[in-house]
């Protein structure tokens, strides 16, 4: 698992959340999202589940979320 870097715009250190939301008729998802709750800045990735969840599919979205987080803190 890649390490979470600083916020880029205040150097807080974000928080990590995941948030599963039912939407019934195979629409089910997960956000996995980086958020700094000093600045309010965020990153989210939303995974389709389709009503069950693929261990992968969960890792592979947090890796994503974490990349685009610190990708946005090396570039801006
Ligand atoms: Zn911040």
């Amino acid at each position: 698992m890649n390490e979470l870097k600083r916020c880029p715009f205040c150097g807080e250190i974000p928080r990590t959340e995941v948030e599963v939301t039912k939407m019934g008729g195979g629409e089910d998802h997960v956000d996995f999202s980086v958020h700094c709750t000093n600045c309010g800045t965020f990153k989210i990735v939303r995974l389709k589940i389709n009503g069950f969840v693929n261990f992968f599919d969960v890792e592979k979205a947090q890796e994503q979320v974490i990349q685009a987080w610190n990708q946005r803190a090396v570039t801006e």
